[in-house]
């Protein structure tokens, strides 16, 4: 029999984000093990408990990513200035095909602990760089080494997910790797393109004969829409357990598709607004009551870390909203979204999209324990507090992370991440991005960081003849 471990974090702002949202200012959170064991005021540490003082700060449940493309953190900032359309070309239909097995490890292991370090005790491993059964190994390999908790959504876009999905080489990865981790997840991530032949059946058959779920890039302008929607229903294979991905350019119809079946989505929205999906589409989720997670997409363009979701969705939403009732002449007196909404959508929001509910999202006895710290003692925005939702969403951001637990083990502490070897993730990710400097050329590689940019008329301007500096 191993020793108890425990943790006790004392004097935090509390927020539990139980069914009732309840906050409680100068609380402790005990942890036991695994699993959060009490909340509550002037809590007794165990003997041998690690006390963490979380006075001045905020203790929450750890974030949940339901859609990041890890694999893609080795090229971190490359894309910062692609829309969808150098995306798909790069990685789908020129240099997606030229990453090896340790490079797809590569870019899981940076992104796996930038996800911890910025609080992100959960992610979605969308990983559909998957060309063949050691880079999925690869991919599982990565995700293991890193203290996290990760869900493997396996996909290849070098091939139709009819192709990959009934092969003897995924059913073998499927009994080797799957169902021994608590801490590993998987779900089938692939896209369904409306051909009204719906060659994507193979696949969803697949899904239900394993009892895996299904997450799905839905209603992005100019490559899903609604017939992939309607193809899906029709055949019964929308479930609650179905994940959308962006559903941002999608009829009434569809999202009432979605509602009655229970699924839910997930907005990446610094992806929505720069990449071209289509508007973030929070309001027509609320509309429609389709339940919400969040999620970030990639690091090939934007950061991996909730606290950017949570505030470019508070943005996006009022902003639409705004500006809607300015072509009403109307003014908005009260915004819908409130910041308590997506720090809710960033925690239990995740925790239900992924069938986890009862294991994690909220800090309530019984639990599993992913939990974070958000402290900094040398920062002048971590006071005055509050509004406590309001400072996690446009307030907070990762350097304000101080301590992360996932699943009662210490894997951040001091603003540090604990054990995790960066040297060598560091190393990892020079050689794939020397590989494929290499096997690009440098022209090809710096063109494709920088696309050309349109030409901009600056308007003609009937105030210049003034002439202001011959006065
Ligand atoms: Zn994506």
């Amino acid at each position: 029999m191993t020793a108890m471990t425990a943790v006790l974090f004392r004097n935090g702002l509390v927020l539990t984000m139980d069914d009732a949202h309840t906050v409680l200012p100068g609380a402790d959170v005990l942890v036991v093990d695994e699993r959060v064991a009490e909340v509550g005021v002037g809590l007794t540490a165990p003997p041998g408990a690690v006390e963490i003082d979380a006075t001045g700060g905020i203790v929450m449940p750890g974030m949940i990513d339901t859609h990041r493309h890890l694999w893609q953190t080795a090229m971190r900032g490359y894309g910062a200035d692609w829309t969808l359309t150098q995306y798909f070309v790069w990685y789908y239909l020129e240099s997606g095909r030229h990453f090896r097995p340790e490079d797809i490890y590569a870019g899981n292991v940076l992104g796996a602990l930038e996800a911890l370090d910025a609080g992100v005790t959960t992610t979605v491993d969308w990983s559909h760089g998957l060309q063949t059964p050691q880079h999925a190994d690869a991919a599982a390999d990565a995700l293991e080494s890193v203290p996290g908790r990760f869900v493997l959504a396996y996909g290849n876009i070098q091939q139709g997910p009819w192709e990959w999905a009934t092969s003897p080489e995924f059913r073998d990865f499927v009994s080797r790797r799957v169902g021994g981790n608590d801490l590993l997840g998987f779900q089938m991530a692939f896209d369904v393109t409306g051909d009204p032949a719906f060659p994507e059946r193979a696949a969803f058959e697949v899904a239900r004969d394993l009892g895996v779920p299904v997450t799905t890039h839905a209603g992005v302008w100019g490559a899903t829409n609604d017939d992939g929607i309607r193809l899906m229903h029709e055949h019964g294979f929308m479930t609650p357990s179905t994940v959308y991905v962006h559903a941002a350019t999608l009829t009434h119809d569809s999202y009432q598709r979605i509602a009655a079946t229970g699924g839910s989505v997930s907005v990446s929205t610094e992806s929505e607004q720069s990449a071209g999906q289509g508007y973030p589409p929070t309001w027509q989720l609320r509309d429609h009551g389709i339940p919400v997670s969040l999620s970030m997409d990639t690091s090939v363009w934007w950061s991996g870390d909730l606290f950017s979701a949570m505030r470019a969705t508070l943005g996006a939403d009022r902003s639409r909203e705004h500006l809607q009732a300015h072509d009403r002449a109307e003014t908005v007196t009260h915004v819908h979204l409130r910041a308590e909404q997506v720090v809710d959508w960033a925690t239990r929001g995740g925790s239900r999209a992924l069938g986890l509910d009862s294991v994690v999202g909220s800090l309530q006895p019984g639990r599993k324990a992913d939990v974070v710290l958000l402290k900094n003692d040398d920062s002048p925005v971590m006071f005055p507090i509050l509004n406590p939702y309001g400072h996690v969403a446009f307030q907070a951001q990762r350097g304000d992370v101080h301590t992360v637990l996932v699943n009662g083990r210490i894997v951040k502490r001091d603003h540090k991440l604990v054990g995790a070897d960066l040297a060598k993730a560091r190393r990892d990710v020079e050689r794939t991005v020397e590989h494929l400097i290499a096997t690009m050329g440098p022209e090809a590689w710096a063109r494709g960081m920088n696309p050309d940019i349109p030409a901009t008329k600056v308007l003609d301007n009937p105030y210049t003849y003034t002439e202001w500096t011959n006065a």
